[in-house]
């Protein structure tokens, strides 16, 4: 059984996050999406509200779980004897970034964690999570970067009740 895992801040989980999660569902047995709990990020979402968006945008994933991390990718995996983590790349501007980390996770853990990267589909390659919060922030309109009842919660946390 091959498994793997989605590590990220998900604050919140976009349509580029989920296009990125049902295509890794496919290529792997099971594939665990975890939130990472950096405490040295200032997160809109807390750990346990973002698990709870990712578990219902999954739900009809049967063999995607979801859970939360702190500290090193390498030792989470260890623990749970998974070898492969799953990220996604949008632009040239993620490259050089997301290529450090995995270069660095594979000299770390001596080879034990790899990780493969899908491309984004075009429609979600200017997604951020961070341009959603900023949106928002303007009460701007969302509704085409995540999912409704995520855009929902969203505004609420910038004081703008949706209809
Ligand atoms: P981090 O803070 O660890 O970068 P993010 O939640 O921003 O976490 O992203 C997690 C992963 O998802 C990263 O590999 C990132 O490149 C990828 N990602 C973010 N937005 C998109 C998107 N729109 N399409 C595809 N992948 C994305």
């Amino acid at each position: 059984m091959i498994s793997a895992v989605y590590p990220g801040s998900f604050d919140p989980m976009t349509l580029g996050h989920l296009d990125v999660i049902r295509r890794a569902s496919k290529m792997f047995d099971h594939l665990t999406v975890s939130v990472l709990d950096n405490k040295a990020k200032n997160a809109l979402f807390s750990v346990e509200e973002r698990v709870s968006i990712l578990e219902e945008a999954t739900r009809e994933l049967p063999n995607v779980e979801v859970d939360s991390f702190n500290g090193l990718l390498i030792d989470y995996a260890r623990q749970k004897d998974i070898h492969i983590s799953v990220r996604g790349l949008r632009a040239i501007t993620d490259f050089e970034y997301e290529l450090q980390i995995a270069q660095t996770n594979r000299k770390l853990s001596d080879g034990k964690l790899d990780t493969v990267f899908l491309t984004t589909s075009l429609e979600y390659a200017y997604l951020s999570s961070s341009s959603v919060k900023e949106i928002a922030s303007f009460h701007g309109d969302i509704s085409q970067c995540v999912p409704a009842f995520v855009a929902k919660l969203v505004y609420e946390k910038y004081g703008r009740i949706d209809e």
